[in-house]
């Protein structure tokens, strides 16, 4: 499976937005779209000027598998799967994107990027109502708890995870139990919930092409 090779704030910069990549990073002065607001490459600037309608559509969707750090046979398949649910497709794909395991672990503070839950669920550091759960892309759902394993709460990474998860608040459709690394999910998101800077519409667009 191909994976991205290019630094992760070049990614940034080529959307021009700040897409939280890199975690406690991001928000400091050290970030590459404050330090370098303008795309990255020798003529970049000309060539986001001329950006097609199908261009833009493009850029869309590759800024939200970046996001959520999705390969794009699967994001594709996330399109099919929200496509045949009932509801407004557009919001119905971030839902799924949302339910993902390591997104859940980041929204929930256990982890300062979606990048570093995703590998701290694939070293198997979480469980799923009491079951190891070691797959990323795996889908919550509404009362599943999500949990650090007992054999690494003590360990020093999560006891700093908890800390730091101390200051954060989870949006509304999950609760959080910081004192015993632990969260569930009380609903799925509404689109109101998900801060995501996508627009949705766009990316639809471009599959019905
Ligand atoms: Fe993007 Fe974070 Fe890098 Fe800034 S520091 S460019 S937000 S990944």
């Amino acid at each position: 499976m191909g994976r991205y090779t290019d630094s992760v704030c070049r990614q940034c910069r080529r959307e021009g937005e700040k897409l939280f990549l890199k975690g406690d990073r991001c928000y400091s002065e050290k970030c590459a779209v404050e330090r370098k607001p303008y795309p990255p490459g020798a003529n970049a600037r000309k060539r986001r000027q001329k950006q097609s309608e199908y261009g833009l559509q493009l850029r869309e969707k590759q800024k939200t598998r970046k996001i959520y750090g999705v390969m794009e046979k699967q994001f594709r398949n996330y399109f099919k799967k929200a496509d045949r649910q009932k509801g407004i497709t557009g919001t119905n794909l971030l839902v799924l994107l949302e339910r993902r395991l390591d997104n859940v672990v980041y929204r929930l503070g256990f982890a300062s990027s979606r990048a570093e839950a995703r590998q701290l669920v694939n070293h198997g550091h979480f469980t799923i109502n009491g079951r190891k759960a070691t797959i990323p892309s795996m889908l919550v759902k509404v009362g599943d708890i999500i949990q650090v394993k007992e054999g690494s709460r003590d360990s020093n990474k999560f006891q700093e995870i908890k800390e730091q998860a101390a200051y954060k608040t989870p949006p509304e459709w999950l609760s959080v139990d910081v004192e015993n690394l632990s969260g569930s999910v009380l609903a799925y998101p509404l689109r109101e919930q998900i801060d995501t800077t996508v627009n949705e519409q766009l990316i639809i667009e471009l599959y019905s092409r």
